[in-house]
């Protein structure tokens, strides 16, 4: 009787305890941080059909971002206008967002605003852009974020050009730029 409590006792110390899991909290394997320029990382979802979120403490974000990508990305910074080294960019390609890799806009929609920011007339789909997208009425600055990391992208105005009328004003620090 002994030696099987001892044994039990033996067992117990070795069982692995199970780690803490947020509620709710979901997550995707991301690629190491010298593997994600230049490199898109597709949109995956759940078994109900959602967005796989990527979730990181502030530390792994400052540890994966330059400073100024971080304070854009993270903090809803904006850099100073023609300062980027996306805003004119023409060569075709995806714009990747810069924290996680998911497309988020096409130089297909890429249009010179004048503005000094990469701006464009939409995004690669609406469900890669989180925060209310109806900028037709009253609002004039909706904030534009990667729906997938919460990375701050820029905001969306309604004097954009045909078809959409909208103007994604983003910063290119907060993008990638993926040439095709
Ligand atoms: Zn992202």
């Amino acid at each position: 009787m002994k030696l099987i409590s001892i044994f039990l006792m033996f067992l117990a110390c070795n069982t692995t305890p199970d780690l803490p899991v947020e509620k709710g909290a979901t997550n995707i394997e991301m690629p190491a941080t010298e593997m994600l320029a230049d490199t898109i990382v597709p949109a995956q979802y759940d078994a109900q059909g959602k967005l796989i979120k990527v979730v990181k403490s502030k530390e792994d974000w400052k540890k994966q971002l330059s400073a100024d990508a971080y304070r854009v990305l993270r903090e809803e910074g904006t850099e100073r206008a023609f300062t980027g080294k996306l805003w004119d960019n023409h060569e075709k390609g995806v714009y990747v967002c810069a924290g996680c890799g998911l497309p988020l806009f096409s130089s297909e929609t890429k249009f010179e605003s004048g503005t000094g920011w990469p701006s464009f007339y939409q995004p690669i789909s609406k469900e890669c852009i989180a925060g209310n997208e109806d900028s037709s009425y009253g609002m004039l600055r909706e904030e534009v974020e990667c729906a997938r990391c919460g990375g701050h992208q820029g905001h969306v105005f309604d004097d954009g050009p045909k078809p959409t009328g909208l103007r994604y004003c983003i910063n290119s620090v907060s993008l990638r730029f993926v040439k095709q």
